[in-house]
């Protein structure tokens, strides 16, 4: 049987210490070891208020565990994260979370390294038939503490501790994960993830959870639960339990398990702690719907059919500034029947005047489909956003300045739903 600890948040540092007694402790790290900490940074937004709830692992946790590393005499600590990067900015998208979120506060006060995985070197770890870019800092660690958050995945079902792992590959290899090929799907790559790191210890952050993630466009909860084990696959199907998804229902997870020779259900774990993992919370959804997001803000003339797994992260990001222009041209009146297909497998309706193909793989995939009335292209991998604006200045598309800012008014767009509201609060996301 594996511990899993399910505990109520009420205290910094106290209640992550009781769940991780409860899981068994710490137990094989040590003064010497060398431990890297992976928390889910996946994406920020400089000069706006970037919506973090049930986005990011709050700063409170992630000191706290380096608190309790202390305990333990650990001095060698390293946060390793890679997030995403759409358009380059002067400095790289961790670097600026690290300094929003106080993060490198703890490089002066413990000694804590941090280390953005775009600027670190890679090994390639194969795992069957499938090979990889991984972090090296993580690969050589002696101590790995994945620390995913509480939240859903429109493309995974759910985001946790075996998909936190994502963020350490590099940029080609997250692209392989999203294969068109449906046997070698997003699912089949994100259960390879535990063969190639393994982590020591899996503390899911649930202080907030996020339905419709991972990113922003979601809606956030105050949950207050910390989920902690030595078993990376048991937390995961808790944490999917909690969420209201059954964890069999999540092909990464039943996956995992398999490989392992374990249960996909419940019957291997030992729930250590006060709460009832199946009524904790209210079911959380995990799917994003753009199409239903614009047509509750009453946008039409636009269609966007249901993103699917081969749209990888930079194209996912990229559709940010896409729908950003979309609500930013939008003055009330409909737009000029135009579809926006994505990922690579979408295929044209053959219905509507105006076909919008994202990306090099739209391009190569449906770049000559007689099906397409009027086609127009973003070429590139990952799409521009000059080539972007282009396209829609010839659908008729008018928007106003620096697509960058664009992506700044969506953001405070989904922010707005939290403010003025006092259990969404920005000290767990700030270290002080
Ligand atoms: S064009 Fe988009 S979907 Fe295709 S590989 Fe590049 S980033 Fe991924």
């Amino acid at each position: 049987m594996y511990d899993v600890a399910v505990v109520k948040y009420e205290k910094p540092f106290e209640s992550l210490k009781k769940a991780v007694d409860l899981a068994g402790s710490l137990g094989d790290v040590s003064a010497g070891s060398k431990v890297v900490i992976k928390p889910n940074i996946c994406g920020w937004d400089e000069g706006v208020d970037f919506p973090k709830y049930g986005v990011l692992t709050t700063a409170r946790l992630i000191e706290d565990v380096v608190i309790l590393l202390g305990e333990y005499g650990v001095k060698d600590i390293t946060i390793v994260e890679g997030v995403t990067e759409s358009e380059k900015e002067s400095e790289s998208l961790l670097q600026l979370a690290a300094k929003g979120m106080g993060l490198d506060i703890l490089s002066g006060r413990y000694g804590v390294k941090i280390i953005d995985v775009h600027k670190a070197p890679f090994t390639k770890v194969t795992a069957g038939n499938v090979r990889l870019s991984v972090n090296t800092n993580i690969l050589d660690a002696d101590y790995v503490i994945d620390m995913p958050v509480l939240k859903t995945h429109g493309q995974a079902l759910v985001s946790l501790g075996i998909k936190n792992l994502k963020g350490v590959l590099n940029m080609a290899s997250r692209k392989v994960c999203h294969n068109a090929d449906q046997s070698i799907d997003l699912n089949y790559h994100i259960s390879k993830f535990p063969e190639m790191v393994s982590p020591s210890f899996t503390i899911i952050d649930g202080i907030y959870t996020l339905e419709r993630g991972p990113l922003p466009s979601g809606r956030a909860h105050r949950s207050n639960i910390i989920i902690a084990s030595k078993d990376l696959i048991s937390a995961d199907k808790v944490g999917a339990t909690i969420l209201g998804i059954d964890p069999q229902t999540v092909p990464h997870i039943t996956l995992v398990a398999t490989n392992k020779g374990r249960p996909t259900d419940l019957r291997d774990i030992n729930i250590r702690g006060e709460i009832d993992i199946k009524t904790a919370l209210k079911p959380h959804e995990s799917a994003f719907n753009i199409q239903l997001f614009l047509e509750r803000l009453g946008i039409k003339g636009v269609t966007f059919p249901k993103i699917d797994r081969t749209l990888c992260t930079y194209c996912a990001y990229f559709m940010d500034y896409v729908v950003s222009g979309i609500l930013m041209a939008s003055m009330g009146k409909p737009f000029d029947d135009i579809e926006i297909l994505t990922g690579k497998i979408m295929e044209p309706s053959g219905v509507h005047k105006h076909t919008l193909l994202v990306g090099q793989c739209q391009v190569k995939k449906n770049g000559k489909n007689p099906l397409i009335n009027h086609r127009m292209e973003i070429r590139g991998c990952p799409p521009s956003n000059k080539d972007l604006v282009e396209a829609y200045k010839e659908l008729g598309v008018e928007l106003p300045g620096n697509p960058l800012a664009w992506g700044k008014t969506v953001t405070e767009f989904f922010m707005r739903q939290y403010i003025g509201r006092p259990e969404f609060d920005e000290a767990f996301f700030k270290i002080r």
